[in-house]
């Protein structure tokens, strides 16, 4: 067994996409991976390829108050076989020249035993592609070990394409200990029992630390989501619904807060303010209580059947300034592909957020556009219908995902071969709307 410490390079990869921008997007899952390693005695270095805030970044791109901002871009080809679309196609993050330069650096002072590759969005795979190929240039005898998102859900594609060395599915906790046993020699002692019900407060905190700034934090009170739409991956992802204690969780947010002055957090939870009771409350009521004054978002978006009078009057007390409420549809009647709200739900969670004293430009509802058979009428009448209830309605475009309900629908309704490539299921391109003037008419809800 080789005891010494190993260095292990933590990379997050480029975005290569039609538009893309920092709406409080961390690659949380590695920070924390990489937390974990730095805990157990390993060099950890971290290099994000989406960074804003790069060293050599002359361009400043403005930070919106809440932590947001856009990323750098260039455009690159398109990829073959999209076909004949207008819109621009760009690498979303810093010069790869830069990312050559920092990889060399790390080269030369002997500090990469071993990489690993996280990845968001199925259809950024030659985001993860082009990331890979240059570390490759740098240290081809260096294993790269990918995981995340796209790597869980489209495994094979990854298998072939990725040129990792490994392609690890799921959460990845489980099998850290082994994945660094096997590939340095060093055993970092690390246990994560899938079966203590208490693992995520064990955890340390994600080394946010490790970026060139903190524009914000993401913050994770529990895993997966109690319920199953058939358009979202969640429980396949997570299948199990697991919670932070609010201790912990505050902990966590007083820690940010504190030692790095950050004011802005973004809740990453699929499910916030499920028995909120028992987690949530108590610990809006601890924020409350203390001396803080920070500002929350929730871009994930909240149930809104949780949206009670007591949650909205906790939330606004405790500062949140972003309230977003996964609404899909105001077609209550025939809403088949979820049931996590009904009518009165919506009408009466506004009526809550809006008594407790949140306005009409922090409320936003999300809207599903695109599913497989869907009208884009539908789409335009619950657009006015959220825009009448004085909260904002916010288009969020379909995106088939492979090991969702609705997959096989997806891949039946589209004019692609899903299955060929994840790139086709990018949700610029509507794979599930054959209609030639589709984007006319979602630009004409949009102007609405
Ligand atoms: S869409 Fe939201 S409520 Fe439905 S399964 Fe996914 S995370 Fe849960």
């Amino acid at each position: 067994m080789n005891s010494r410490a190993p260095h292990i390079l933590c990379v997050n990869p480029w975005i290569h996409d039609f538009a893309a921008f920092d709406f409080w997007a961390k690659p949380l899952g590695l920070l924390q991976i990489a937390a974990v390693l730095r805990k157990h005695g390993i060099n950890v270095n971290f290099l994000d390829c989406v960074d804003r805030f790069h060293p050599k970044e002359t361009n400043k791109q403005k930070t919106l108050w809440d932590g947001r901002g856009a990323y750098r871009k260039k455009a690159i080809d398109l990829p073959p076989g999209i076909g004949d679309i207008l819109q621009a196609y760009s690498r979303y993050g810093i010069e790869p020249n830069w990312f050559r330069h920092d990889l060399e650096k790390l080269k030369k002072a002997g500090k990469v035993d071993l990489i690993f590759v996280t990845s968001l969005m199925t259809y950024w795979a030659t985001g993860v592609e082009e990331t890979i190929s240059i570390i490759k240039e740098i240290f081809p005898s260096v294993p790269v070990i990918l995981g995340g998102i796209y790597a869980t859900l489209c495994n094979e594609h990854a298998k072939k394409s990725s040129k990792a060395d490994l392609v690890v599915t799921g959460s990845g906790f489980e099998r850290l200990n082994k994945i660094v046993k096997d590939y340095t020699g060093f055993d970092m002692g690390f246990e994560y029992d899938i079966n203590d019900p208490y693992r995520l407060d064990n955890l340390p905190y994600p080394a946010l630390d490790m970026q060139h700034k903190i524009a914000y934090a993401p913050i994770l009170t529990s895993i997966g989501c109690p319920f199953s739409c058939d358009y979202c991956a969640s429980s396949f992802l997570v299948p199990k619904f697991i919670r932070r204690s609010p201790e912990s969780v505050f902990k966590e947010i007083e820690y940010w807060y504190d030692k790095y002055k950050n004011k802005n957090f973004a809740f990453y939870d699929d499910a916030l303010l499920i028995n909120g009771e028992k987690y949530a409350y108590p610990l809006f009521e601890k924020i409350i209580d203390s001396n803080m004054d920070p500002m929350f978002h929730t871009p994930n978006a909240l149930h809104v059947k949780e949206i009670t009078g007591k949650a909205s009057e906790l939330m606004f007390k405790a500062g949140f300034k972003t309230i977003r409420l996964g609404l899909e549809t105001t077609d209550f009647k025939d809403r088949k592909f979820d049931n996590k709200v009904k009518e009165d739900e919506f009408y009466t969670a506004i009526a809550h957020l809006k008594n407790a004293g949140f306005k009409t430009e922090q409320i936003g509802a999300y809207l599903l556009c695109g599913l497989p058979g869907q009208s884009l009428d539908n789409v335009k009448n619950s657009f006015l219908k959220v825009k009448e209830c004085g909260i904002q309605p916010t288009l969020a475009y379909y995106t088939p995902i492979p090991h969702t309900k609705m997959w096989g629908k997806a891949k039946k309704h589209s004019k692609y071969d899903l299955d060929a490539d994840p790139l086709f299921t990018n949700n610029t391109l509507f794979p599930c709307i054959f209609n030639k003037t589709a984007a006319k008419q979602i630009s004409g809800i949009k102007n609405l």
